[in-house]
């Protein structure tokens, strides 16, 4: 993914993309001391960009270090680089962590750097694919207890049990993982939450006390909401997962994407995957349709 033409925005300056390079000795690198997000481009618009930028500098908060650039300015860098990189559907990479002066557990001083990727991405499932479901097992990792681990930071150093989660289905034939937590409770996959339809009617998603409350899980939630489903947080045990018709993940990257089975638990993609996928669909085009409506009557 390194030797590829276009832009990347380093500390205040955009690199050609093959010279943004850091030294072996980084602290991030050896220490995981790094925090990052995943940011969608729609018709040109970066979806949810400033909840993104403070989910950013607040998971650096966590992890006790301070982004040297605000909001506004890092809101500023990622559009500067997708028009730069004419990105129109994409994805966007930013990454904040400790460099190289010091080497060791300790890094007090060490300088803290920010860097944004932006590459065109657009999606290739059509929503007929994506219906058919996610095949996924259950991972033998847990997400940790918030007095193990800073769970609540998209921090790099929690990626590890994702990806050892994810290449563990994948090897086996699975699209995904489902991870528990450290009581047993239903917690995420390894890069999106999770919601179920039960038979109650109602969609049941784990209450994020020890895993990332996804921006788009919240979207979702009020989507859903706002067509007349009740959203109930709460402890989900994995047996619950017998009782439900429906399932499917949230994520940034995968959108609304239906799951057909975790285990040996089976679910029939439906109404209500279809109606929540069209209603996400056409929420995170609502900002770029709106900017192509304005310029296009200005012309
Ligand atoms: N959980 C994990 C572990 C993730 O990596 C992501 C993707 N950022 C999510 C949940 C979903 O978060 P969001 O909807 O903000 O992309």
């Amino acid at each position: 993914f390194d030797d590829r033409d276009g832009t990347i925005w380093m500390d205040g300056k955009l690199v050609p993309w093959r010279d943004a390079k850091l030294h072996v000795l980084t602290h991030g690198l050896h220490y995981a001391s790094g925090v990052f997000e995943g940011e969608r481009v729609y018709g040109g618009e970066i979806f949810k960009l400033t909840e993104h930028t403070e989910r950013l500098h607040k998971s650096a908060d966590i992890l006790g270090f301070k982004i040297p650039f605000s909001v506004e300015e890092i809101d500023a860098a990622c559009n500067e680089l997708i028009r730069d990189n004419g990105i129109v559907d994409g994805y966007v990479r930013p990454i904040a962590w400790r460099g190289s002066e010091m080497m060791g557990v300790s890094a007090q001083n060490n300088t803290i750097h920010l860097a944004i990727a932006a590459w065109e991405w657009p999606a290739y499932f059509s929503p007929e694919a994506r219906m058919a479901g996610l095949k996924m097992r259950i991972s033998d990792w847990a997400r940790p207890d918030p007095k193990t681990a800073p769970v609540i930071s998209k921090a790099a150093g929690l990626y590890m049990i994702c990806t050892l989660s994810k290449h563990k289905a994948e090897a086996e034939g699975y699209h995904d993982a489902l991870m528990l937590d450290w009581r047993g409770y239903v917690a995420e996959a390894t890069g999106a939450n999770i919601f179920f339809l039960m038979e109650d009617g109602k969609l049941h998603t784990p209450k994020p006390d020890c895993f990332l409350d996804g921006i788009t899980r919240r979207t979702v939630k009020a989507l859903a909401e706002k067509m007349g489903y009740e959203v109930v947080e709460r402890h989900i045990m994995p047996e619950e997962m017998a009782k439900a018709s429906e399932a499917f993940l949230t994520g940034t990257a995968v959108e609304v994407t239906p799951v057909a089975s975790i285990g040996d638990y089976h679910f029939n993609p439906g109404r209500t995957c279809e109606s929540l996928m069209k209603a996400y669909d056409e929420e995170v085009r609502r900002g770029s349709d709106k900017a192509a409506l304005i310029s296009g009557s200005a012309a």
